[in-house]
């Protein structure tokens, strides 16, 4: 998309890409003061767009941070943005900052939340790698604890992550794993992790410090319909090693398979059979389940 034509929603008003621009002032670009939303669009469907706005209001309660667009607005506002980008298959950031304040910590020099809306096409990933796996590596940065800063505030303190991003680019590997402070598997940079072994998924539990993602939840929801069994619990890079087969969800990375850990192959270095059911099931079911951006009927799938 040329920049001239991309509109971004920035108080109160879209305006262009080369317009969108906050103040140094703001507590979001300060302190990190601010939650977050990433939501994809699949042929003019908003897939799973009242879960994500849940998890964003809840966020934001958490914090104390009131957005002054109530749930039925910020539907509106990110429907909004993708249509007037003309976009049918979007991937939608949606940041509440603090808002503009002054330069100490206090968040009541803020008055009024700064809501932002990005609406652009993105692959996470080159498209080849959906194809054939991913490398990837673990990492010595450890899990924000989860008694620290929650993970089910999805806040813009991403420091955590981008410091697992920097190890992965040190190996020469798109994605790498965290442990939390115990050892056990938390999660990718931005993404969760499954395992598949005898038939059977493990991810691990929101305990262990991951983000409990909106893509792992459909994942165990489909799966659960096709039979396979689910466990969320703890586990060990050892397992992961050993495991049949491995792959990572989230928002933007979608579904992708993992084809060798810390230099262990996965199933002969090839995306396994039951990620390719899983991630063909999941594609099939993006588009009923959300909300029309054009006014189409959804399939209910
Ligand atoms: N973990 C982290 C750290 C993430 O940033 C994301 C992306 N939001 C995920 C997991 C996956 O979550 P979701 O499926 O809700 O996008």
């Amino acid at each position: 998309m040329a920049e001239e034509d991309q509109w971004i929603f920035l108080s109160g008003e879209f305006v262009r890409k080369e317009d969108a621009k906050i103040s140094v002032y703001d507590h979001g670009f300060l302190y990190g003061d601010g939650v977050f939303e990433g939501i994809r669009a699949y042929d003019g469907v908003l897939y799973k767009l009242d879960e994500h706005l849940l998890r964003l209001y809840e966020s934001a309660k958490s914090i104390m941070l009131d957005i002054p667009y109530d749930v039925v607005e910020m539907r509106e506002l990110v429907v909004d943005t993708v249509r007037k980008n003309d976009l049918r298959d979007a991937y939608v950031r949606l940041v509440v900052s603090r808002g503009v304040g002054n330069l100490g910590l206090d968040p009541n020099s803020c008055s009024t939340a700064q809501v932002v809306i990005i609406a652009e096409e993105l692959a996470l990933f080159p498209k080849e790698l959906y194809e054939t796996g991913l490398e990837i590596v673990s990492v010595a940065t450890r899990r924000n604890r989860p008694d620290v800063l929650s993970p089910k505030v999805k806040s813009l303190n991403y420091l955590n992550n981008i410091l697992v991003k920097i190890e992965a680019n040190l190996a020469g590997v798109p994605e790498a794993l965290m442990m939390n402070n115990e050892g056990f598997v938390a999660e990718g940079s931005g993404d969760n992790i499954f395992l598949v072994k005898n038939k059977t998924l493990y991810t691990p539990p929101g305990y262990v410090g991951a983000l409990e993602g909106i893509t792992r939840q459909a994942i165990i929801e489909l799966a659960e319909e096709e039979g396979y069994v689910i466990k969320q619990e703890p586990f060990t890079r050892h397992d992961v090693y050993v495991a049949d087969e491995v792959f990572l969800t989230g928002t933007a990375a979608e579904v992708i398979a993992v084809v060798k850990v810390d230099g262990r192959v996965i199933n002969d270095g090839k995306p396994g059979p039951e990620t390719e059911y899983i991630t063909e099931r999941f594609r099939d079911k993006v588009k009923t389940d959300g909300t029309s951006v054009y006014g189409e009927e959804i399939e209910v799938g």
